[in-house]
């Protein structure tokens, strides 16, 4: 896809002003990664050093995901990584409906220019909202779902792996089985 696409794209959420966040937010967290990749990560929205750098999972939570794509020898800059909200919410509070509503469409451009074939869903907030609403993390983390065009799972969001270890274990063999997934779509 074009360059002049994506600079269209990322300009469009720079400006929006489609719900309250763009009064408070400091940067816009448009996405980062392979604008080709097969698999393409989706966050719920930016948290506080991701506001401040403008790029999404940079923060503690950010540093634990590379750590799993390192492992799996997937690394960042070989996966796209994007959030369902470009601006912060504040004090890290969960979207609401209505601004993931605003911004959705946002994603939906970028899913059709990034064209993943897999899409895994980083936490209970975008699994919901991606997968099927009435998704539930601690059962079906891991699980794959058809959708579309799109092959989707969800694993748990990294900042619950840093409040709760005992999940590190269920994550570290959803993104093997993430891995291997890719792999054979690759061949
Ligand atoms: S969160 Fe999304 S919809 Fe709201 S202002 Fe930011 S870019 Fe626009």
């Amino acid at each position: 896809m074009s360059e002049k696409a994506w600079k269209e794209l990322e300009e469009k959420c720079i400006l929006c002003k489609n719900c309250k966040l763009c009064e408070t937010k400091t940067n816009t967290v448009f996405g980062t990664g392979d604008k080709n990749a097969n698999v393409m990560f989706v966050g719920e929205a930016p948290g506080e050093q991701e506001d401040l750098q403008g790029e999404p999972f940079v923060g503690a939570s950010g540093k634990l995901l590379d750590k799993y794509l390192t492992v799996i020898d997937m690394p960042r800059q070989s996966v796209y990584i994007a959030n369902i909200l470009k601006c912060r919410p504040p004090h890290n509070r969960d979207p609401l409906p209505e601004e993931e509503d605003a911004c959705i469409e946002h994603l939906r451009q970028q899913l059709k220019l990034v064209d993943p074939k897999i899409i895994v869903c980083l936490g209970r907030v975008a699994a919901k909202r991606i997968i099927k609403p009435d998704f539930k993390i601690t059962a079906e983390h891991g699980k794959w779902f058809e959708k579309g065009k799109y092959l989707m799972c969800a694993v748990y969001h990294p900042s619950a792996l840093l409040r709760d270890l005992s999940k590190r274990k269920e994550m570290l063999s959803d993104m093997f089985e993430i891995k291997k997934k890719a792999d054979e779509l690759n061949k």
